[in-house]
């Protein structure tokens, strides 16, 4: 028999080594075809009587098996309930069936039956329905490498382990080690899973089969612990153990607080776990799917997967890339500008594998750059997560330089300097002047717009927008921004250099703010609105919390400072001039800067207090200034502002084209400043609750607190269409 996704060869033992090595992905995926092979696996295994066991590796050097094929699961349409619970349990039973060897759970446990022994050889990484395969295994054995990643980040994209991972780990490790790993995504390493009992052992990559093998030959009647008599979770489960109940007292009341109730995975994973824990395995597996198949079906967790995972990869693959353009080769990358934005480009850009010659004004600015790196490094070389010598040699490939000289070899340019249009046309004119005469000029400038400044370029064709965002090292997403006369080189180029930063990229307008600049200053202003009329600011945030925005949008202001916001308004005021229109925050911003000194986080403190080694708090100064009203609104009604305030901009976004698609609008908000995750981002959020539901709370907004609120006026045609944000095929 032959399989599409499997090799299946039986020795002179008798024992099967299956290897696993789906073709036409770079990792092992639960894909339709390697459904459609397993249990047919699974039942030779079993029937064949010449079989006495088997051996499961993989055939990719990339690793084990990454989970399930999450752009397969996006898209199961099932017409029941029924037919949809069916599917999400065909890998449950076939999993179920390899570890009973096809036997009744009574059989087993009187000990009348055995299975036939099945190990798992791991050469690399487990993930999802990965490990879900090799916890099914009899002996798990795994290579000892400390950077492999075992685990279950399943709730990451709003799904839970449905391939009996909320079910085994706990009997493995215990229900708190599972919970914790199954709840968090997080990944454990090798030697932590053997010391936690979820493996039996570690070894070199190239002696697991042959010890798998090994144990297979030494072990011809197995059955699984929780399928013998008198199985007891380790460290107590079920509804009348002390330390089961108190643990999910615990649990839950944790969850609550975590994920403010925005995230029904991490609730009905931990009910899995309870609701598994006090029945047998073979139920609490259709428990399993019940929940797996709730979640499945429902558009929240559509949304998730769809953007988290199928976009966001997609994006990072290069979708918006300009297909005739030859693969660019960037080896070396000139920055311009050693400061904050110059010293994290520099660093993620050596981290990408290139070198950098970083140029400022002097030779003891650009070295800023080292020294930026360098403090990255050390702190990781302390916590022993990096060898001195590998950091040195990141240092070394970084060339700090004042002359530009030094910059007539590389192979793009990104320029950081000073957000001055004179000062930035005097670099690109001197930069020019220099490097090769097809390299593509980069501007990571937050507001001048792309085309303007492509007027002091002489190759305005090569001349681009990539706004990075910061801290650099830590923000996912990259704005690509070409202006008029961008050629579809210059797109290429900023997309195969940010596929080696590995970044989320969204290529949007060329308009004032580009996409994130035009949402989160609306955003931010409405939180000070909510001050300035009285709102205590302790329910702003805790409403953002509720929402699901990690920070609250107080905290956020002080990260990005309130200075920048009152310069902003200057500086879009003297730009504008009669056509700047007010939005009501100015008077509280120059009072914040300038009369209470209140700059945010870096300047000694804004709408939060600092105090050195402890944590933030509220600034109790700020009520002095702005007097808490009497009458406080509902938590919903702060909550609405603060949504409408990023969903209104960013659908005048769309509308107006200057995000092109629903997809991106998602991407740029979740990962360019937080956006709450849950909903898939604002144009998924408006699809699930509708564009009617929408438009007529937006409006209802724009009636109690202002024009701002409106939507634009091609959303109300959607909504009497019934026009949807992302069409079916997305
Ligand atoms: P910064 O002040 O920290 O750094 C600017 C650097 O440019 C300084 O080291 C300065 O010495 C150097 N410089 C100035 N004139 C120069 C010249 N003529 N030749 C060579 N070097 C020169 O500023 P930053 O925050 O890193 O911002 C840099 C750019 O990035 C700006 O365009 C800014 O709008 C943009 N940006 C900033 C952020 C942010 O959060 N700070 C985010 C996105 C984009």
């Amino acid at each position: 028999m032959t399989y599409k996704t499997l090799s299946f060869d039986v020795d002179s033992d008798g024992i099967a080594l299956v290897t696993i090595d789906v073709p036409g992905e770079t990792m092992n995926v639960w894909n339709a075809d390697l459904i459609e092979d397993f249990p047919k696996v699974v039942d030779r295994i079993v029937e064949d009587d010449d079989i006495k066991g088997a051996v499961i590796t993989s055939g990719k050097s990339t690793g084990f098996m990454a989970g399930a094929d999450l752009n397969m699961l996006g898209g199961v349409e099932a017409t029941s309930m029924q037919e949809a619970f069916e599917q999400a349990f065909r890998l449950n039973g076939m999993l179920r069936k390899m570890e009973t060897g096809g036997k009744s759970a009574k059989e087993l446990k009187k000990g009348l039956a055995h299975a036939k022994p099945i190990a798992a050889a791991v050469n690399g990484l487990a993930l999802g329905g990965g490990l879900e395969l090799v916890l099914a295994c009899h002996y798990r054995i795994v290579a000892d490498h400390p950077k492999l990643q075992l685990g279950v980040p399943e709730s990451m994209v709003g799904l839970l382990p449905g391939g009996g991972g909320t079910q085994r780990l706990p009997r493995l490790i215990g229900l708190q080690n599972a919970a914790m790993m199954a709840t968090s995504g997080k990944p454990t390493d090798p030697a932590t899973a053997k010391g936690q009992g979820m493996i039996h052992d570690v070894a070199p990559a190239d002696e697991l089969v042959a010890k798998a093998k090994e144990w297979v030959k030494a072990n011809p009647k197995v059955a699984q612990p929780w399928d013998k008599q008198g199985f007891k979770f380790p460290g107590g489960g079920g509804a009348m153990d002390p330390r089961s109940v108190q643990f999910f007292m615990a649990a839950n009341a944790m969850a609550q607080k975590q994920t403010n109730h925005n995230y029904p995975a991490i609730q009905y994973i931990l009910s899995c776990m309870y609701e598994g824990s006090i029945v047998p395995i073979d139920t609490a597996l259709r428990i399993e799917s019940k929940y797996f198949t709730k979640l499945l079906s429902s558009d929240q967790t559509r949304n998730m997967i769809r953007t988290l995972f199928v976009n966001k990869q997609a994006a990072e693959k290069g979708a918006a890339r300009p297909k005739d353009v030859p693969a660019s080769e960037i080896k070396t990358v000139g920055v311009l500008g050693a400061g904050l934005m110059g010293s994290g480009i520099t660093h993620v850009t050596v981290q990408g594998g290139m070198d950098v010659i970083v140029l400022d004004r002097d030779m003891e600015a650009a070295e800023g750059a080292v020294a930026y790196s360098k403090k990255i490094l050390d702190k990781k070389v302390s916590r022993g997560k990096m060898t001195q010598e590998k950091a040195d040699a990141f240092l070394a490939k970084i060339t700090p330089t004042a002359d530009y000289n030094d910059l007539k070899d590389v192979d793009l340019i990104i320029e950081a300097v000073f957000e001055d249009p004179d000062v930035k046309a005097d670099v690109i004119k001197k930069t020019e002047a220099v490097i090769g005469e097809d390299v593509i000029f980069a501007s990571n400038t937050s507001t001048l717009p792309i085309t303007g400044l492509a007027k002091h370029s002489k190759r305005a064709e090569q001349f681009i927008g990539m706004h990075f965002f910061s801290p650099v090292e830590k923000m996912p997403l990259l704005e690509i921004i070409p202006g008029e006369k961008s050629g579809d080189k210059s797109l290429a180029v900023a997309l195969d250099y940010n596929k080696k930063i590995r970044k989320t990229p969204i290529v949007v307008q060329d308009v004032r703010g580009f996409y994130t600049n035009r949402v989160v200053p609306p955003y931010l202003n409405e939180a000070m609105l909510l001050v300035k009329e009285g709102v205590n600011p302790a329910l702003i945030e805790n409403a953002a919390a509720g929402l699901g925005m990690p920070v609250g949008p107080l905290a956020l202001t002080d990260e990005t400072s309130l200075s920048l916001g009152w310069m902003l308004v200057q500086s879009t005021k003297k730009e504008l001039g009669d056509d700047y229109k007010p939005t009501g925050v100015e008077d509280f911003l120059e009072t914040m800067v300038e009369k209470l000194g209140r700059h945010g986080r870096k300047s000694g403190g804004g709408y939060y207090e600092y105090p050195e080694g402890g944590k933030k708090f509220l600034w109790p100064g700020l009520s002095e200034h702005f007097p808490l009203a009497e009458d406080q609104p509902s938590v919903d009604d702060v909550k609405d502002r603060l949504l409408y305030a990023q969903l209104i901009p960013a659908s005048h976004c769309l509308a107006d084209g200057i995000v092109p698609d629903a997809k991106s609008a998602d991407l740029g908000a979740i990962f360019g400043w937080g956006f709450a995750p849950w909903t898939g981002g604002p144009a998924s959020y408006i699809d699930m609750i509708g564009m009617e539901t929408f438009v007529s709370k937006a409006d209802s907004l724009a009636q109690r607190f202002g024009e701002r609120f409106h939507p634009p006026a091609s959303f109300r045609d959607k909504a009497k269409s019934g026009d949807k944000l992302y069409s079916k095929a997305a």
